[in-house]
């Protein structure tokens, strides 16, 4: 199978920030990748916004060593690298000055009927200003799309005020939220998987689910940003969107289209079905020192850091759909290993047939986002031979690299594909400003609450399975999580 390339119309995307880590570790690398796969169009220019003062040349120098850092030296394609750089640019731009936003009018004003993207990485305090400069400077037109990657906002206070002052600028069809969760194929694939497939829907709802389970697990900790990590936690960073878009793509109820809105307003369902969290279905825990490693207050340069590093919660969405199937989400650093996965584990049969049924022998669908993106769906069957009707837990695995063969090789990463769809002007895997609000009005009460009891979170092992808490918020269910992988 060949992977079938949608050309793009031609664009400019300006990326504020081009010079920081984000931009020359994933983005600048995913346009790469789409220059490779043949859906860069030939006269679309990517331009570098920052303050440093560089040329076209050392913007050019900068993307190439970046591209040769995380592609690498050997794998670039000789040819496709040269025109690559061709079509960057650099402006020098201060986004909370005067300098630099009058150059990148005329830039951009070169090639009216391209494509206007901008793209914010830089800190989320510039959002504001630099969506007011774009707008007051007639930088942005009707049609120009801008991009925000998270944090969007740490509260839902900040949120709506970050969402206000997007839309004094911008229309809400214009601004792109990005949560690279959503840009992964298994991620769309559980979409097409609930909804193209006449086999699971029927069972998707509380008389056949017994339980889902959301993990999202890291084997690194947090050295390198723990001072900035601290701030947020667990919670923060990873629950409060990822896993929470996660929980909705697996809860919601079909669209009636597969359109931006339609699939919005199904997740927005979702989370305003949740039901708060009581404070004992909630577990927060923080990595100790190993042998060779430090634990996470010193990783944090923070002694008395109270800020967990590992989050457990039972949820429920309260509709006809999930009533009385708990969702069970949990994410952490320094685990066993870095394992992102969705388990529906469905109920056991009603009547047993047969004796030697093996314990936990329910079956369950796992979608994995990573490692190795595919599904697998655990039945029961006989073990082969003779000896009597003994039964057995087998996978029914399906790897997207072993099913598609070389085909899986040229699938996007998430920020290509996502840059991509703010191209093409489709939101559908961006999250509108009421979806994020609303995922913090539901989050703020449990971190509120962790905050007035002021308890340090529970320890756990580095390279283990989370704190004994989390373990007890199943076993008491009578569940049990699922092995993380190593
Ligand atoms: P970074 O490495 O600190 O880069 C920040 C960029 O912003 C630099 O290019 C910097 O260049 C530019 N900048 C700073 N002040 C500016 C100003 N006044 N005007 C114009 N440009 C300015 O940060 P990052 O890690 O790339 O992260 C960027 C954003 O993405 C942040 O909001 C972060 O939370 C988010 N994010 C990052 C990651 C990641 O893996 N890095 C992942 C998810 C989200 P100059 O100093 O030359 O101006």
């Amino acid at each position: 199978m060949v992977s079938r390339v949608i050309p793009v119309d031609p664009f400019d995307l300006v990326i504020f920030g081009a010079t920081g880590d984000l931009a020359r570790r994933k983005i600048l690398p995913g346009l790469y990748r789409r220059m490779c796969a043949g859906q860069m169009p030939q006269n679309a220019r990517i331009i570098g916004a920052a303050r440093s003062k560089l040329t076209d040349k050392g913007f050019r120098d900068m993307v190439r060593e970046a591209l040769e850092t995380f592609i690498g030296k050997d794998a670039l394609d000789k040819d496709v690298t040269k025109t690559f750089l061709g079509q960057l640019h650099y402006q020098h731009v201060d986004a909370s000055g005067e300098e630099g936003w009058a150059d990148l009018r005329t830039r951009l004003d070169e090639q009216p009927d391209h494509i206007r993207a901008f793209y914010l990485s830089v800190a989320p305090f510039l959002f504001g200003e630099i969506a007011g400069r774009l707008s007051s400077t007639g930088i942005a037109t009707s049609t120009s799309r801008i991009v925000v990657e998270k944090p969007l906002g740490h509260d839902l206070a900040s949120a709506q005020a970050l969402n206000a002052q997007l839309s004094q600028c911008f229309d809400e069809s214009q601004v792109y939220r990005i949560d690279h969760y959503l840009g992964k194929e298994t991620v769309q694939n559980l979409m097409a998987v609930r909804f193209a497939n006449a086999l699971f829907e029927p069972l998707w709802n509380a008389r056949h689910v017994d339980h889902i389970q959301i993990t999202v697990s890291e084997s690194l900790g947090v050295g390198g940003r723990g001072a900035y990590y601290d701030k947020s936690g667990a919670m923060r960073d990873m629950v409060q969107n990822h896993l929470m878009q996660l929980l909705c793509l697996t809860a919601m109820e079909p669209p009636a289209q597969y359109s931006a809105d339609y699939v919005r307003d199904e997740k927005l369902k979702v989370i305003r079905s949740l039901e708060p969290v009581k404070p004992a279905d909630t577990v927060r825990g923080q990595y100790r020192a190993t042998a060779t490693e430090p634990d996470y207050c010193t990783d944090a340069e923070n002694p008395d850091s109270t800020t967990e590093s590992y989050v457990a919660l039972k949820v429920h969405v309260a509709n006809w759909r999930w009533n009385g199937t708990p969702f069970y989400l949990r994410t952490g650093k320094k685990l066993r290993g870095r394992m992102s996965e969705i388990a529906v584990v469905f109920k056991e049969p009603p009547h047993s047939l047969f004796p030697t049924l093996p314990s936990h022998a329910t079956n369950s669908l796992i979608i994995r986002l990573q490692p190795d993106e595919g599904i697998t769906l655990r039945m029961t069957i006989k073990e082969p031979g003779p000896g009597g009707m003994r039964l057995v837990d087998v996978p029914l695995d399906m790897s997207f690299a072993d099913a598609l063969g070389p085909q899986s090789e040229g699938m996007p990463d998430a920020y290509e594909r996502l840059i991509m769809d703010v191209i093409r002007g489709d939101q559908t895997l961006f999250m509108r400003g009421d979806e994020v609000e609303a995922a913090w009005a539901w989050t703020d009460p449990i971190i509120a609450e962790w905050a007035e009891r002021a308890r340090k979170p529970q320890p756990y092992d580095a390279g283990g399975s989370g704190p004994e808490d989390a373990l007890a918020l199943l076993h008491r269910d009578g569940r049990r999580w699922r092995e993380i992988s190593v």
